[in-house]
């Protein structure tokens, strides 16, 4: 049965969140930690939190860092706010146990991606906790302006770096990685094996399902509702329905509102095989 949701505004809460899935008929969601702007995040509600365990358990959520946080900046100020909310967001995690935390490399901001791809895991190893349930989610970037993290290799790069890779895995993002230039449209087969060769198909845990403005290959990062861009609804449904795809979280980032993502949910549950 395809798992599938799309980004709630995690501005009432974990319950009010479970309680939207729930009405358009989502299994999952991904939710921003805090403003995704990168403020100091909202208090926590524990009774909120210990209700939401009890309505919502069975399957794996995904949460979102402020992607304005850049990991890899060459300001030591700017990468060390990155450590406060990072190590602040996982510990907060650890109340919803065994979920995702993905994260946008950064932005190497001219220093050269090798120096990019070393700040990002060293800031890993000094956020990782040995003991920790969540599993921090490197995602695909489209590579516009000095990102890292648009090639299967730099994201390996980093896994590779970090001390305790089995706390790493990574979220693939349709719109991103078909503007960085992986065929997902005419080779979906031969991106996946080049995914399986170089960073290998069991890191692979959580799928963004977003359609592009943008042609193929531009590095742009323009999300478009589900069959509407350039990637088009055939290659969403071989996802879906993709024998080494399955069985993932599918997230819709689409623009779209609540009745908009409820419509594509259950335009590809339909479609799913
Ligand atoms: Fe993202
Ligand atoms: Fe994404
Ligand atoms: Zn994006």
């Amino acid at each position: 049965m395809l798992n599938i949701g799309c980004h709630l505004s995690s501005s009432k809460g974990f319950v009010a969140m479970a309680k939207n899935a729930f009405t358009i008929s989502a299994s999952t969601f991904q939710f921003f930690t805090r403003n995704p702007q990168g403020s100091k995040a909202k208090d926590l509600d524990l009774n909120d939190i210990e209700e939401f365990l009890k309505i919502f358990s069975d399957k794996k959520i995904v949460a979102h860092a402020p992607y304005t946080l850049n990991p890899c900046s060459d300001n030591p100020k700017t990468a060390e706010f990155a450590e406060l909310v990072f190590k602040d967001d996982l510990s907060r995690m650890e109340l919803i146990p065994n979920n995702y935390y993905n994260f946008h490399p950064g932005s190497h901001v001219g220093q050269g991606a090798k120096i990019g791809i070393d700040k990002i895991a060293s800031l890993l190893d000094k956020i990782i906790m040995p003991n920790q349930t969540t599993t921090i989610l490197l995602e695909t970037m489209s590579g516009k302006g000095s990102e890292v993290g648009a090639t299967f290799e730099e994201l390996q790069e980093i896994i590779k770096q970090v001390e305790l890779p089995e706390k790493i895995g990574v979220c693939l993002d349709t719109c991103h990685v078909y503007s960085a230039g992986y065929d997902i449209v005419n080779q979906l087969d031969s991106v996946l094996e080049k995914f399986d060769k170089i960073i290998g198909l069991e890191k692979l845990k959580a799928i963004h399902l977003n359609d592009s403005k943008t042609e193929f290959n531009s590095h742009k990062d323009r999300h478009e509702q589900i069959g509407k861009g350039t990637i088009g609804l055939d290659t969403f449904v071989n996802i879906i329905n993709h024998k080494k795809l399955k069985h993932l979280p599918f997230i819709l980032e689409t623009p779209n509102d609540l009745s908009g993502w409820q419509q594509e949910i259950k335009l590809l549950k339909s479609l799913s095989k």
